[in-house]
C-alpha cells in the first residue's frame, strides 16, 4: 500500500526494507525499477503525466528527502522515514559485492563514472563493475546494447531527474538487467 503525496505514491519502507526488496528483485530476475523522487520531482509530476507514470510505474518509490516525510505526517499517513538515493546506493553496492552481482554505472560527465567505479570498488572489495558510460549520449540504442553486452545485473542510472525516470521507463524492457536505479547526481558524489 503506497502513501500518496500529491500525485506520487511512496512505498512506506525503511532503508533496510528497501534494500531487502532490491535483493528480492535481483534474485527474482526480470525487470525492476527503483526511483527516489525529491519534493521538486513530486511537484513536477502534477503537470507532467509522463513523468508521473514513470515514477508511479516503478517497482519501488522511495522518499528522497525529509520534506516528503514531513508532508506525509501533515497528511496523517506518516512514512517511516527518508530513504535518500545515495544511502540506498551505498547499501546496494555492498549487497551486490556480497552476492557477486555485477553493476553498470551510467551517467554524469565523461570520466566521472570510471572514478566512481574506482571509489566503489575500494569501498566494496570484490564489487564487479561490468561497465561505465557517461550520460551525454544522443541515441539510447548503443547505450542499451552496451549495458546488455556487459551482462550487468544492476544499473545505476544517473542522468538527473526527470531525465533518468523517463529513460528507465522507456528502456526497461530492452534492458536485460534485473534492477535499474535512478540516482541523480550520485556518481559525482562517489567520484569525489
Ligand atoms: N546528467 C547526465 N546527462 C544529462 C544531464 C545530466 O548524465 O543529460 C548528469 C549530470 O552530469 C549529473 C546528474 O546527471 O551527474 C544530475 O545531477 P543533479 O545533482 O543535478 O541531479 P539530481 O540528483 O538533483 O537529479
Amino acid at each position: 500500500m503506497r502513501i500518496g503525496i500529491l500525485d506520487v505514491g511512496f512505498d512506506n519502507v525503511t532503508l533496510d526494507e528497501a534494500v531487502s526488496a532490491a535483493r528480492g528483485f535481483l534474485a527474482e530476475g526480470g525487470s525492476h525499477c527503483v526511483v527516489t523522487p525529491n519534493p521538486e520531482i513530486v511537484y513536477m509530476c502534477r503537470t507532467d503525466r509522463a513523468l508521473a507514470e514513470a515514477v508511479n510505474g516503478a517497482d519501488l518509490v522511495l522518499p528522497d528527502g525529509i520534506g516528503i516525510v514531513y508532508a506525509s505526517r501533515i497528511l496523517g499517513r506518516p512514512l517511516k522515514g527518508k530513504t535518500a538515493g545515495i544511502d540506498f546506493a551505498v547499501r546496494l553496492t555492498a549487497v551486490l559485492a556480497e552476492e557477486g552481482r555485477s553493476l553498470f554505472l551510467l551517467g554524469a560527465k565523461p570520466g566521472i563514472a570510471e572514478r566512481a567505479a574506482e571509489a566503489l570498488r575500494t569501498a566494496n572489495p570484490g564489487l564487479i563493475i561490468a561497465g561505465t558510460a557517461d550520460g551525454y549520449f544522443k541515441d539510447d540504442g548503443p547505450v542499451v546494447a552496451r549495458i546488455n553486452e556487459s551482462g550487468a545485473q544492476a544499473v545505476f542510472v544517473c542522468l538527473g531527474a526527470p531525465k533518468q525516470e523517463l529513460w528507465m521507463r522507456k528502456n526497461r524492457n530492452a534492458l536485460q538487467a534485473s534492477l535499474l536505479v535512478g540516482l541523480g547526481g550520485s556518481l559525482d558524489v562517489f567520484a569525489g
